[in-house]
């Protein structure tokens, strides 16, 4: 029996299709709450929440917004985040006297406290870009859709289906799964019947990755240009063969093969 050929399209999440980063500034100066008692208020101050929007570049898994925060809070300039925001995180959990595991919990305890406390605010502080759940619905009719997200799976499917958008478990891959996106991105073209490959990020970093494995060469590569990319990000993107640059309005419309 012939397989019918599959084409899959795999979707980052934050900044391709949810725009959390107020959400995640808000989560981030809860949990560092936990950590530094001198943060008294509820809710972080209006200008560190700027600040946060400013820096969220740079940010690539979840726990890091709690250094971050605290990056914003004693007022380091963005080229401590661009550069060297793997070192204060290491530099801020051994003062601390804890580990990167610690502050993923602690991360996301506070995201569990506030979705426990408030769901629809939680729920609320987030925007979709217009018209990608949509498109995303529309596709899985016709497309294999898999959503890679560094969050944690429950947070990100939550979102997913307060959006109708309903994923099986196996195409969903959070960050507890401890995985890269290249492996997956492997392992998803070597599945059976498995005809092309597309993925959709915003993050140079993660496509460059990309591009650096000989096994991925035939993954069609797209910059989302609405999500948290520099200016330098763009340029890069524009200017990389092998990545197309998508604005809002191309969403989904994929490259024939
Ligand atoms: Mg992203």
């Amino acid at each position: 029996m012939a397989t019918v050929a599959s084409v899959i399209v795999a979707l980052d999440f934050d900044g391709v299709l949810c725009d959390s980063a107020r959400e995640t500034a808000f989560s981030a100066w809860r949990a560092g709450r936990e950590l530094w008692p001198e943060w008294t208020t509820t809710e972080p101050p209006p200008e560190y929440v700027a600040r946060f929007l400013q820096v969220r570049p740079w940010l690539e898994t979840g726990h890091q917004a709690v250094t971050m925060m605290r990056m914003v809070a004693d007022g380091l300039a963005d080229a401590e985040f661009a550069d060297h925001l793997e070192e204060h995180c290491r530099e801020y959990q051994a003062q601390l006297g804890c580990g990167r595991e610690d502050m993923v919990t602690c991360f996301g305890r506070a995201r569990d406290e506030w979705i426990r406390r408030d769901l629809a605010g939680w729920l609320g502080s987030h925007d979709f870009y217009p018209g990608v759940t949509a498109a995303v619905r529309r596709a899985r009719e016709l497309l294999d859709v898999y959503v890679l997200t560094t969050k944690q799976e429950r947070f990100a499917r939550a979102l997913l289906e307060s959006q109708g958008v309903y994923l099986p478990e196996d195409r969903l891959y959070g960050l507890e799964r401890g995985r890269s996106k290249e492996d997956i991105l492997e392992e998803l073209g070597r599945g059976e019947g498995c005809s092309e490959v597309h993925f959709v990020e915003d993050r140079a970093e993660t496509l460059r990755r990309v591009l650096a494995v000989p096994a991925l060469s035939a993954v069609r590569l797209y910059y989302a240009a609405w999500g948290y990319g520099t200016p330098a990000d763009l340029v890069w993107a524009q200017a990389e063969p092998r990545v197309r640059v998508w604005g809002l309005a191309e969403f989904l419309e994929l490259d024939a093969p």
